[in-house]
């Protein structure tokens, strides 16, 4: 057939699971955690199944979990989402990504996303025939240069990604970029789709600067999050989006065709579970431990670290160790040494000139003191 996206491969994170199966590696590729989920969250959807909900969530989704995601975005941000009309749960964070760039871009929109980037987010705009202008964050620190973006926000500009905490780079925006995004959106009429999976794991003291803070921008953006992220259960394939109602009212037209409404018992037992705050704010801290932990024993190792701000990912640049490419590195690592991780010239568009390996440290500490001794020896 005549494919509609002729350049797409396999995902990296399917590629690299794979790999590390085949070879019996260590996983630190696919971000996920290899611990499990909270038994008391596990035994409210248990309940949820015995107590009958196992048949069709309504379409935007169970109304208690709404209300608890409004509460909690209120309690943090201080802006109202109404539950009833501004709130849809999805299957993950990449069903409300996919839905929100289906139900806004048309053909010839240009989308502006910052590179590196999380890789679904270009060939669902391109599905949609839309155009992906790529900027590149400045490492080392990954910053945005707002004077380039404002240099390429043009007539057919109609929507700016962003994703803070970033992945794969573990940096974060400030309140500074925030309010220029605010500016250059206000004054060019755009819409951005904000993904703020990894909102609840922020180290040192930093501040997740959500769009939802900012009335402007909050008025223009959708907003994403998972539950897989910050409640350890990724194969659940549950989260959010949030956006003002004349934006959700469109994401709900598609959403309703795409698939309708997400699992029943889960929605029900997540509502629940986020009626303790705890659940979310101790996030942060369990994993600046695990960060800590692994760089600790990384002291002295031949890559070059940056210590990730947020997410559960850290960048090792592997520069000073080998000329490879980041994919024949990260492969020889896989099979070789036993350990996958992701190569990062994959959200770069295949730049080569990256040479940045990606490990998640979402692992118990046995899993990282074992990766950490097979990265020390290069
Ligand atoms: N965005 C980013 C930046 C991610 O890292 C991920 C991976 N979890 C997603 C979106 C997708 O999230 P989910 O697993 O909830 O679909
Ligand atoms: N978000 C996860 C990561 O960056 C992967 C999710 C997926 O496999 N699509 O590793």
């Amino acid at each position: 057939i005549n494919s509609k996206l002729p350049n797409i491969e396999t995902s990296i994170f399917a590629t690299m699971s794979k790999m590390a199966a085949d070879h019996n590696a260590l996983n630190l590729s696919q971000g996920f955690p290899n611990f499990p989920s909270d038994s008391a969250l596990n035994a409210l959807v248990d309940q949820a199944m015995s107590d009958g909900f196992n048949q069709y969530a309504p379409m935007p989704g169970d109304f208690e979990l709404r209300m608890e995601i409004s509460k909690k975005i209120e309690n943090l941000h201080n802006h109202f989402y109404n539950p009833e009309t501004e709130i849809t749960i999805t299957a993950g964070a990449t069903q409300a990504i996919f839905t929100i760039i289906a139900a806004t871009i048309s053909k010839n929109d240009e989308v502006i996303i910052f590179t590196p980037a999380y890789d679904c987010y270009a060939p669902t705009v391109e599905l949609f025939g839309g155009k992906v202008i790529p900027i590149q964050l400045k490492p080392p620190f990954y910053k945005v240069d707002w004077q380039e973006v404002a240099d390429k926000i043009s007539s057919k500009t109609k929507m700016i990604i962003i994703n803070s905490p970033h992945n794969p780079s573990g940096m974060l925006f400030s309140k500074e970029d925030m309010l220029l995004l605010q500016d250059l959106v206000e004054k060019n009429d755009l819409l951005v789709l904000s993904d703020e999976v990894y909102e609840h794991i922020i180290f040192d003291g930093n501040v997740h600067q959500s769009a939802s803070k900012f009335e402007a921008l909050a008025a223009r953006s959708f907003i994403t999050a998972s539950f897989g992220k910050t409640f350890h259960n990724t194969g659940w394939k549950m989260g959010y989006c949030a956006a003002p109602e004349r934006l959700m009212k469109e994401f709900q037209k598609v959403h309703q065709f795409v698939v309708f409404c997400v699992n029943h018992p889960i929605q029900k037992a997540l509502a629940t579970y986020l009626k303790d705050p705890d659940h979310y704010l101790k996030l942060s801290n369990f994993y600046q431990q695990k960060r800590d932990f692994f760089l600790n024993l990384m002291e002295g190792s031949n890559f070059k670290i940056i210590p990730s701000k947020a997410t559960y990912f850290q960048m090792l640049d592997f520069s000073e160790i080998s000329n490879e490419s980041d994919i024949a590195f990260a492969e020889r690592l896989t099979k070789e040494f036993k350990i996958a991780t992701i190569p990062t010239s994959v959200f770069n568009e295949g730049k080569k000139d990256f040479r940045q390996i990606r490990v998640c440290f979402a692992k118990t500490d046995e899993t990282l003191a074992q990766a950490a001794q097979i990265l020390k020896q290069f």
